[in-house]
């Protein structure tokens, strides 16, 4: 029954999703998509909980981009409503912005504050980094250690389970700090979210003549089996493709703890995050962004594992090292059996979701480019 396959994709996230849809669109190519979990949209799966209210199962995503033509591709397949990100940090006992803005800053230091004032509060406070080589440096360098030690060095911890000064300066220095009163997570010029869910969404790319979808199925099921025409998309871990015959990737995970409420609302903003108290990092009451109306509420509570399943690849130089010899194996793969490797498990690399749509569409261009004549070896193999 899969002797007539043209793409075989390896999870149904939004990598596989789109590149899914795009193979059978665009060239009219038969596709199969298998995934392990019972469900489409990977990380992005937000189903309804008991008590009737939309949650995000695999912890908040805030869809933000800055790519008019991605939000018009997208648009094809959801309406969006407009969210609004706002994250507050427990500090002092106080839930005070974050990232650090002007407000922060003069509920910290307790004085009245403007942007030229609050710059050169930092600049007193600051100590100057030239190159920062981790997220400790990188955090001292721009705010100073009062700050930091407020705001950065527990989350950081808990988050991670290392010292920031083990980490890249890129995983603390994502965050803005501002000098004005803008109380939003991102700047991004669009900041939305589908109307129906993210689960519509991807399902709706899934909903072709041309693609099959088989769900609880591991990849290793259908590996020996199937053999595409065209080509493989993977887009799970790349160490587990390869057998971890290079040693295992770290990955840090989380535990979600959903606790439903008989009230409208319960927090004052989406996100509440917990540098200093606590064993979770943030709780996240995600129907403050998902514009859905129902009395009741759901606040997921999330702690960082050091086991589980894999969420973030752990960005630190030795990692980087271990992957970029996966690479090499990936790229002899790609060479030799067209099997492209793509997404967040597949690049071990944290991508935004806009980000990782980006990077499918390219991996189509790319698969359109060079695998539109058949692969010469036989359909199926013998099971
Ligand atoms: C906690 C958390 C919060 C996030 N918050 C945001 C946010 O606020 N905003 C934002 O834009 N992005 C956010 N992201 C990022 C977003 O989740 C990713 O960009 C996106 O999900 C990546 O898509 P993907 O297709 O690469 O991977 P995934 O979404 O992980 O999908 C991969 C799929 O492949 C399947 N799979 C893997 N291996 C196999 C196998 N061997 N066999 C069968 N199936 C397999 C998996 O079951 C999964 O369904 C967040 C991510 C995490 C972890």
């Amino acid at each position: 029954m899969f002797d007539d396959v043209d793409l075989l994709v390896c999870g149904a996230g939004p990598v596989g999703c789109v590149v899914a849809e795009r193979a059978a669109s665009v060239l009219g190519w038969r596709v199969l998509v298998v995934d392990r979990r019972r469900h489409v949209a990977g990380n992005c799966h937000d189903p309804v909980h008991p008590s009737g209210v939309r949650v995000h199962r695999y912890g908040p995503h805030y869809f933000r981009t800055n790519d008019d033509a991605l939000l018009r591709y997208l648009s094809r397949f959801t309406e969006w409503v407009p969210a609004n990100y706002e994250v507050r940090s427990l500090v002092r006992g106080e839930l005070l912005p974050f990232p650090i803005n002007l407000t922060t800053l003069e509920r910290f230091f307790g004085r009245p504050l403007d942007p030229t004032t609050a710059g050169e509060l930092l600049d007193g406070v600051r100590t100057p980094v030239a190159e920062p080589v981790n997220s400790e440096e990188y955090v001292l360098g721009r705010v100073g250690r009062e700050l930091y030690e407020a705001f950065y060095l527990g989350y950081t911890r808990k988050q991670w389970g290392l010292h920031p000064r083990d980490l890249d300066p890129g995983v603390c220095g994502r965050v803005p700090v501002r000098l004005d009163r803008d109380p939003r997570y991102v700047g991004h010029k669009h900041q939305v979210m589908p109307r129906d869910g993210f689960t519509a969404l991807f399902g709706r790319m899934l909903r072709h003549r041309k693609i099959r979808v088989v769900l609880d199925c591991p990849f290793a099921e259908v590996r020996g089996l199937v053999r595409p025409r065209r080509a493989t998309v993977y887009t799970g871990p790349v160490d587990e493709y390869f057998g971890h015959a290079l040693g295992r990737l770290p990955y840090r995970s989380l535990e979600f703890e959903f606790v439903p409420h008989a009230a409208e609302f319960v927090q004052p903003c989406v996100q509440i995050n917990y540098p200093n108290d606590f064993r979770f990092t943030r709780s996240v009451e995600v129907k403050h962004v998902t514009g859905q109306r129902h009395p009741h509420t759901v606040v997921c509570y999330e702690t960082p594992a050091a086991t589980g399943e894999p969420y973030y690849p752990v960005p630190r130089p030795a990692n980087r090292e271990l992957y970029a010899r996966y690479e090499e194996l990936a790229r002899a793969e790609t060479a030799r059996r067209r099997v492209f490797f793509c997404g967040r498990l597949a690049q071990y690399r944290y991508f935004n979701t806009d980000e990782v749509i980006q990077e499918a569409l390219r991996c189509f261009d790319t698969i359109r480019r060079t695998c539109t004549a058949p692969a010469p070896s036989p359909t199926v193999r013998a099971a």
